[in-house]
């Protein structure tokens, strides 16, 4: 499965230094799932060539305006590109209210259907899940009612060991039920049993998005192996008073996350307007945790 992030929005609060607000866009096999709208997310989709109509469920952390003031543009120019495909809205009690207001004193009208679930887990819990992928809600600790979400794409199938492939006739249904797990049994009645006859298959895809956060150790037990860690950083130790006040992380809080939960690789974002060089934000990173990313406009990641 080809699993790909871009990121739409890397700035908290302020659009600052080229950077806008808070939006990610994950994209698998021509489906697209929209992590936070940020004001602006319609314009960042467009300029990074991402097809609008191609999201089907966005996930919003909480309601600070830097993270949902885009979705009423957002879902207004879904319905001038007629759109007919339903979407989907996760997100804490309020949010539903607040677009719906804006929705209804705009007499807008829809082609597709918006349906919000109103989420309000206390630990991490599953919100979603089809036949590639789930999708998992935990609560973040916020100044007000905040979730991460983790993206966790289903166990891939087996491969099957290429010398049994030569060695036997295999029929394309037999392939399938083995790639799944399946023992099997040759012409001559004999049992394979299906570990002896594959490889395990390669690791779980995945994806955290955890913004905005204090430092949170909880959260390392719900990401607990994640491929991709995005976590915010708004601020620099150097500023880590402002960060426990306005209950949001330093690089070296996120990095100690990162670590906790065994994760590959970190990506830092949510930067403060008060830097303009972001290259200490990784130095602090790396005293924790080496494989870190500066987020930034426009960059894409593959899972
Ligand atoms: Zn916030």
């Amino acid at each position: 499965m080809g699993i790909n992030l871009t990121i739409l929005g890397i700035s908290a609060a302020l659009p600052a230094y080229g950077r806008n607000l808070s939006a990610h866009l994950l994209e698998i096999n021509g489906h697209s799932l929209l992590f936070d709208c940020g004001e602006g997310t319609q314009f960042q989709l467009k300029k990074f060539n991402k097809n609008l109509n191609r999201i089907e469920s966005i996930f919003i952390s909480h309601t600070h305006g830097d993270h949902f003031f885009g979705l009423p543009g957002l879902l207004s120019s879904m319905q001038m590109t007629d759109r007919k495909s339903a979407i989907n809205i996760y997100g804490p009690k309020g949010l539903e209210e607040a677009i719906g207001a804006i929705l209804f004193q705009s007499r807008s009208e829809y082609s597709f259907s918006i349906t919000f679930h109103i989420i309000n887990p206390v630990s991490k819990v599953e919100i979603f899940a089809n036949n590639q992928y789930k999708v998992f809600a935990f609560p973040l600790k916020h100044s007000t009612e905040t979730y991460g979400y983790l993206f966790e794409e289903n166990t891939p199938l087996l491969n099957i060991r290429k010398d049994f492939i030569e060695a036997f006739d295999i029929s394309i249904e037999s392939i399938k039920e083995i790639k799944n797990g399946s023992d099997f049994v040759d012409k001559y009645g004999i049992l394979h049993l299906s570990k002896n006859i594959t490889k395990p298959p390669r690791d779980i895809l995945s994806y955290a998005y955890c913004s905005d956060t204090a430092f949170n150790e909880n959260i390392a037990e719900w990401i607990k192996g994640v491929g991709l860690l995005y976590h915010e950083s708004t601020y620099l130790e150097i500023d880590k008073e402002k960060a426990d006040n306005r209950l949001h992380s330093t690089a070296k809080q996120a990095a100690t996350i990162a670590k906790l939960a065994n994760a590959k690789q970190l990506l830092l974002g949510h930067f403060s307007g008060r830097y303009k060089a972001l290259d200490e934000f990784k130095n602090e990173a790396q005293e924790v945790f080496e494989n870190v990313i500066i987020g930034e406009d426009g960059m894409e990641v593959k899972l």
